[in-house]
């Protein structure tokens, strides 16, 4: 079983409270799973990541995979015994050795036999689709097939987990885009357990299973990428992943809330007292503009509210609408193109209750 668990995991780099990089991680990787660790530049992705395959030692918490514990404070097993492959941003793939050479390299410190290297070998690079490039030298390679190399590099070791570090970064956005599947695929076909860090939440989103949102050394969420997008339970959340309106107010009641004298029925995923301050926050394509037709909305339960058309912007496969609303707030809405009102226009609007999301302030 690979099943990794991060407890109440801590590190900080010198001693101000200012150097706090991780700040009590609790998270569980299932046996078999994707898991993405997405976040802003600094939130301690990299951190978490270098703790977990043992090249830095944890000032609190633990780390276990299954019935082992590889890290604690005063004990980290060394990354050579813990069954992991790390793969980088940079491909770190050997220049004076072939595809074939620079996959094998890793068998052969460990005394595999050459028939074993050669059969493994094949094997991984037909996997990754390298294996009628295995002769060529790194150098007449593309970006995409480099990092294909370094991946079946780290596959060929058969590790129990795989650890990628922003692998896609240095790639143009194109082939970023193909090779999020590919890494998908990858997985798809291996079963590999693999913790995957990135700050683009497209490319967490194609590769994951689950996402652990980080920020500040701690986990804001987890969960699938429909959870994340669709139940966001903070701001930050809700900000980070996909946009979203954010109309801070005050929570009335269960269900009900008051955002600048308008009030608000919307759907809460936790508890909050009456008088809370919080957010609602709406996606901009689940704001229904008059003209939409009922389609879309029927049968749901909405907010109505009318508001004026500050801007409208034509992008081709939607308009986007800056909407001011009774009560002064303002609110972005995407809609199909055939939705046009121009500025000035008095609209009606519809907010779906179960698409209006109150997370606390
Ligand atoms: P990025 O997306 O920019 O790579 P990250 O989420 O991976 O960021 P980390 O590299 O884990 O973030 O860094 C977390 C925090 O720890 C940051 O505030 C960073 O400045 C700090 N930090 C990281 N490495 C060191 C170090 N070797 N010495 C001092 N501070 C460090």
């Amino acid at each position: 079983m690979a099943e990794i668990r991060i407890k109440e995991l801590r590190k900080r780099y010198g001693l101000g409270s200012e150097n706090v990089a991780l700040d009590g991680i609790d998270l569980t990787v299932r046996d078999g799973e994707v898991m993405a660790l997405l976040g802003p530049s600094g939130c301690g992705k990299t951190t978490t990541l270098n703790l977990l395959g043992g090249f830095l030692e944890p000032d609190g918490g633990e780390i276990w995979v299954g019935d082992r514990l590889l890290s604690r404070p005063g004990g980290v097993v060394p990354p050579e015994q813990r069954h992991m492959s790390l793969i980088f941003q940079s491909y770190a793939v050997w220049p004076h050795k072939t595809v074939f050479e620079n996959v094998a390299f890793g068998l052969s410190i460990r005394k595999v036999t050459r028939f074993e290297i050669k059969r493994r070998v094949e094997a991984v690079l037909r996997i990754v689709g390298m294996h009628q490039l295995a002769e060529r030298y790194p150098a007449e390679l593309s970006g995409g097939q480099q990092q294909r190399v370094a991946l079946a590099r780290a596959m060929v070791v058969e590790p129990e987990i795989l650890l990628a570090d922003e692998p896609l970064s240095n790639l143009d956005a194109n082939l970023r885009e193909e090779m999020r599947f590919e890494i998908r695929r990858l997985h798809d076909q291996t079963g590999i357990t693999m913790v995957y860090v990135t700050h683009d939440q497209a490319e967490a989103m194609v590769t994951a299973d689950r996402i652990a949102l980080l920020n500040h050394g701690r986990v804001e969420q987890v969960g699938t990428p429909e959870e994340m997008y669709r139940k966001p339970r903070t701001m930050f959340a809700a900000t980070f992943i996909g946009r979203s309106n954010t109309l801070e107010g005050t929570l009335i009641e269960s269900g009900l809330v008051e955002c600048g004298g308008v009030r608000l029925r919307a759907t809460a995923d936790q508890e909050l007292p009456v008088g809370a301050k919080i957010a609602l926050c709406v996606r901009p394509h689940d704001v229904w503009l008059s003209g939409n037709g009922d389609a879309n909305h029927g049968g749901s339960v909405s907010n109505h509210l009318s508001g004026r058309v500050l801007r409208q912007i034509y992008l081709g496969e939607s308009r986007d609408y800056l909407i001011e609303i009774d009560g002064g707030a303002q609110v972005r809405a995407l809609t199909t193109p055939a939705i046009n009102h121009s500025v000035g226009d008095q609209v009606e609007l519809k907010l779906p209750v179960e698409a209006c999301r109150v997370v606390q302030l």
